[in-house]
């Protein structure tokens, strides 16, 4: 049997077009309505009261066909950890991973994990990371892929050594190397299992027996190896540079070790450096009446000490100016004689100018050391945004100097030491004193008493700071181990253009902290770390590595682990053996090198240790934004380094986690999220109760992850909301489907109800755009989309016009089991939407399938399943426009009771009067698909006006614009509504106004009343769900009558 397609009366084209509405599945469609938000009109019911059409007929009740599922409808208090606790337990979350591993499928998705730092409790920063890599890998698991990843942790390093020391105290001081080490082990280890046992808890799926620990023998090693490599490669060298040091911590620090701290208070000084030979053309210019200084400007007046030159901009245009307070001339750069005079409160009278390349040959004198001369040069990194166009030049101490020193070879003595304070060789009056504190204010009072200080004042600006101890860091001069990334960073440029990033704006970041850094200083003067491979030589500046020193300390680092460097004699660190391989220098002439890799370096070697087969790239690399200069930036350059490859194909880029109002989390704020009290509550279970994972879950999904992610109280609670509609849509779909079989009930597409053929259409284009945005890792997409699904076209739309086919038809009546092979359909659709995101929600629904005997796991049966005949845009039209004249219906009669309604339908005679016939055979019907999407008594549908109507009507008109292939067919149809009060009576079983008298059955409760016996299917429902749970389900509340709900047999 088919429905729908029993035209009447003439227009053989125009019923050709509108048969192939649905007969064709590819047919385009283009709606246009009036401009409107149609979509948005045709899926909800408003306007009228809409009922459950169920009995309260205790003569009835057992006939109707109430929803049946054991499925709860809310799960209170702990039940919802609880219950997912059990699902972990009972569908093997833990055993998942190497059940996949165990497929023979041929595609291989990696997702390699960064390591989190080993140390402190689980927190909702892991919480974002962690669970956005597992929505990826369920996904891409669930379409067949293979999933590779191992879990990992970043073990070593400054903050775990500080920390350890710090509970120790004074005991500290004592400690051997080795005893520090053993401390930091155990520290890291007690972190790892914390943070272990809460991934576990949120889901994440993965082999948590094999994860990687980057203290373990076996990375160390590999690491070591690549360290060899690049060292070979002339990639790694040793060297006295400027580098970030911290004095607090006592060693070199790295850029991605620093925090920049907006409020930082230097003391910024205007400085004289007294002419002592002009350049040529400056003899020219000056007169030699009166004294002539060049005026420079620093933040950092304890570098003055170490000047060795003061730079200038050669193509710039440079001033002699005579000072009106002082009667000096000065000289600076043209653009700022007005700024530099108004800061010194003075006037400056420009007496000549010329440009920077004049100054070139000449030199002044240092304004602390008499006699000292400071050459004039020329460099490119002088600009005018601040000071005077002048910079005072310390190669010790900056980046920039260092480069020029090292053309110009000038000296770069460091008059600084590791603890930041000046060192005898700057004199008595310096030595000893801490730089940015006693010795800033020495050097600035030495200036005032030789009388070339002319201002000082304080400037608030961004400083760097120890990301660890939160002190000022300086730069300073000393011996260490670098990385020169100069080629490996044009390299790397060039193939970072063949990775996907998502943010596509991460790529131009990722490149902008590639440019920023000038060489990658790997060394670190700490012990709880990988150690370099390098001997001293006892007395002389000179060191010993070679591929047979390195292979032996990688071989008992393998083994042993690299606790080796501290605990074994020299002589087994260099064995006879392995010195006599290369000309034999005697090993106890050596001592094992002191420094230990930088952090970023054991991780960033990660890739070599982790990924698979020989090509050792991952699919994916998803990781915060601190990242680009962090562990994407290190795994980038040691792999273009030794292979000149990228380790990922892709990068997502995610942001970090925030307060509500966008404030960083602190415990002083009190706006620190646990996701531990998120799942399972806090100490007073009203205000913090347990929520679940699958809420943390669904919060990091729907976020907009490539900002700032926000976190707060309300926002979780909103999530629970969200999940708890999910619920309840899933548990309207599994109670309709009770007693329904798809092998043998499910109905052929064609042979289906229009609408739920237009349901199906609609599950599909869902399905390809939830696939899509996994595709893209837009997780916000998918929750957007699901979101929309459930409350507009099912909860408003579709389940609030079938109840009465599920609850009032006989259970085997192909009308029925039409929309319920639909029901079947959304819930695999949507089951499987949902499940990377709510894993612990699916496998419950699954549970509690009721045409599975043994219940599967979603996640070992595949991905969302859709068929393209589902396919008939044309469809749209018919329900759409049928929707558009209910909405006039609807909206004629606010608060009322639609079905106590008739309606009639007058369309002029057209494509659409042909569109709707197919809707309804008969000119009138209380049964027709028409019908029961107008949700009246009766609806008729008239070709010309009724010839008499009665007084007591209300007439709505309106147009609906058909628009089909593409626009080929297009045609606007007037119609009218004409809705008048029913003059049936209410049926006891449906609560239709459709019976011909008081208290009797309708003609179709009759029918189905008649048959009840013969339809053993009835017979084995029982209703063991109290019916005014369903309550809920109601889009809209019932009507106003005061009917009781239905009651159901206990
Ligand atoms: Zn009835």
């Amino acid at each position: 049997m088919r429905w729908g397609l029993h035209p009447r009366g003439p227009g053989a084209a125009a019923v050709a077009a509108a048969r192939n509405l649905w007969m064709l599945p590819r047919l385009r469609c283009h709606p246009g309505w009036r401009g409107t938000t149609r979509r948005l009109l045709v899926r909800s019911v408003t306007g009228a009261s809409n009922q459950l059409q169920s009995s309260n007929n205790s003569r009835y009740r057992d006939t109707v066909l109430l929803p049946q599922t054991s499925f709860p409808m809310k799960l209170l208090g702990r039940q919802q950890p609880d219950t997912e606790l059990e699902i972990q337990q009972k569908c093997a979350f833990s055993e998942l991973y190497s059940w996949q591993r165990e497929r023979k499928v041929k595609t291989e998705f990696c997702l390699h994990d960064g390591p989190p730092y080993a140390n402190g409790d689980p927190h909702v920063g892991h919480t974002l990371n962690k669970i956005l890599k597992d929505i990826a890998n369920r996904y891409h698991m669930m379409r067949g892929s293979k999933i590779h990843f191992v879990p990992g942790w970043d073990c070593h390093g400054l903050p775990i050594e500080i920390k350890v020391l710090s509970e120790l105290g004074g005991k500290a001081q004592n400690l051997s190397a080795v005893e520090i080490r053993e401390k930091a082990r155990s520290f890291a280890e007690a972190a790892i299992k914390k943070q272990r046992s809460a991934f576990i808890r949120w889901g994440i799926m993965a082999d948590w027996n094999n994860c990687y620990y980057t203290f373990d023998g076996k990375y160390e090693a590999k690491q070591l190896r690549i360290f060899y490599q690049m060292y070979e490669k002339g990639l790694i060298y040793r060297s006295y540079k400027p580098v970030f040091w911290s004095p607090s911590s006592r060693t070199a620090l790295a850029e991605a070790e620093l925090e920049y701290n907006p409020e930082h208070v230097s003391r910024s000084i205007y400085v004289k450096f007294p002419l002592l030979k002009p350049s040529p053309k400056l003899v020219s210019l000056l007169d030699g009446s009166s004294p002539v200084s060049f005026l420079i400007w620093t933040t950092q007046p304890w570098t003055i000490p170490a000047n060795q030159a003061v730079c200038y901009m050669p193509d710039a245009k440079y001033a002699v100016v005579k000072c009106s307070k002082s009667g000096e001339l000065y000289i600076l750069a043209a653009d700022k004689v007005t700024p530099v005079a108004s800061a010194l409160e003075t006037t400056f009278e420009v007496i000549s100018t010329f440009s920077g390349v004049d100054l070139e040959n000449g030199t002044c004198a240092h304004p602390l050391i008499p006699d000292k001369a400071s050459p004039l040069l020329p460099a490119n990194h002088v600009t005018m945004t601040k000071g005077t166009g002048l910079v005072h030049t310390a190669p010790a101490h900056g980046m920039e100097d260092y480069s020029v020193a090292s053309q110009h070879n000038l000296p770069t003595d460091c008059l600084v030491d590791e603890d930041g304070v000046f060192t005898d060789v700057a004199g008595p009056e310096l030595q000893n004193k801490a730089v940015l504190e006693e010795g800033t204010d020495v050097v600035i009072k030495m200036l005032q008493y030789s009388k070339h200080l002319l201002k000082e004042e304080k400037l608030v600006h961004s400083y760097p700071y120890d990301w660890r101890t939160k002190k000022p860091v300086v730069i300073r001069a000393s011996k260490q181990w670098f990385v020169n990334i100069t080629d490996i960073k044009a390299t790397a440029k060039e193939l970072l253009k063949k990775v996907k990033f998502i943010p596509g704006s991460a790529l131009n970041a990722m490149v902008e902290t590639l440019d920023r850094r000038p060489y990658w200083c790997i060394s670190r003067q700490r012990v709880w770390g990988v150690p370099i491979p390098v001997f001293h030589h006892k007395t002389k500046d000179e060191f010993l590595i070679n591929s047979q020193t390195t292979e032996h300390i990688i071989k008992l680092v393998e083994q042993h682990g690299s606790d080796v460097w501290w605990t074994l004699p020299p002589e087994q660190l260099l064995p006879e053996e392995v010195l006599s391989q290369v000309g034999g220098p005697d090993a106890l002439e050596y001592v094992p090198g002191q420094d230990i890799l930088d952090i970023w370096f054991d991780s960033g070697t990660s890739w070599s240790y982790v990924l698979p087969g020989t090509d050792q790239r991952a699919d994916l690399y998803l990781e915060g934004k601190d990242q680009l200069g962090g562990w994407f930036q290190s795994s980038l350059l040691t792999s273009v380094a030794t292979r000149k490859k990228a380790p990922f194909k892709t990068v997502v880029v995610h942001g970090f986690t925030l307060g509500e109002k966008g404030e960083k989390m602190s415990k002083s704020l009190g706006n620190v999220i646990d996701p531990d009290v998120v799942i399972n509550g806090g100490q007073d279970q009203k205000k913090e109760p347990p929520y679940g994972a699958d809420v943390l879950r669904w919060w990091v999904a729907e976020s907009n992850v490539f900002t700032e992610v926000t976190i707060s109280p309300s926002v979780l609670n909103a999530a629970r909301d969200d999940i708890s509609k999910l619920r309840n849509t899933l548990r309207f779909l599994l109670g309709n489907v009770a007693g329904f079989n798809p092998e043998t009930d499910s109905v052929p597409v064609n042979s289906m109800y229009v609408v739920d053929q237009y349901m199906l259409h609609l599950l599909q284009g869902l399905a390809n755009k939830i696939t899509d945005a996994y595709k893209q890792y837009d997780f916000g997409k998918v929750v957007r989309l699901l979101r929309a699904f459930y409350t507009r076209e099912l909860s408003n739309f579709y389940f609030s016009i079938i109840k009465d086919r599920l609850y009032c038809e006989r259970a085997g009546d192909p009308k029925r089991r039409s929309c319920q092979t639909v029901l079947a359909e959304i819930l695999d659709v949507v089951v499987r939407s949902f499940a990377p995101l709510l894993p612990h929600l699916a496998e419950e629904v699954f549970q509690h399938m009721p045409y599975t005997e043994e219940p599967q796991s979603v996640f070992r049966t595949g991905w969302i399943r859709t068929s393209s005949i589902w396919k008939k845009p044309g469809l749209e039209e018919a329900i759409e426009s049928t929707c558009a004249m209910r909405d006039s219906f609807l909206g004629s009669i606010p608060g009322k009771n639609a079905a106590e309604y008739k309606v009639i339908l007058v369309i002029e005679p057209g494509l659409l009067f042909e569109i709707i016939e197919m809707l309804q055979a008969e000119e009138t019907s209380s049964t027709s698909q028409l019908n029961e999407l107008m949700m009246a008594s009766q609806t008729t549908l008239l070709s010309q006006e009724p010839r008499s109507v009665t007084t007591d009507v209300i007439e709505r008109k309106g147009t609906f614009l058909i628009n089909l292939e593409g626009g080929d067919i297009r045609e606007e149809s007037s119609y009218k509504v004409i809705v008048v009060p029913t003059t049936k009576e209410k049926c006891p079983r449906c609560w239709k106004y459709t019976a011909e008298a008081p208290d009797a059955l309708c003609p179709r409760c009759m029918e189905v009343n008649l048959n009840f016996g013969k339809d053993n299917r009835l017979r084995v429902l029982t209703f063991s769900v109290p019916s005014d749970e369903y309550d809920d389900l109601e889009p809209i509340p019932p009507p106003k009558q005061g009917h009781p709900p239905p009651v159901a047999a206990a």
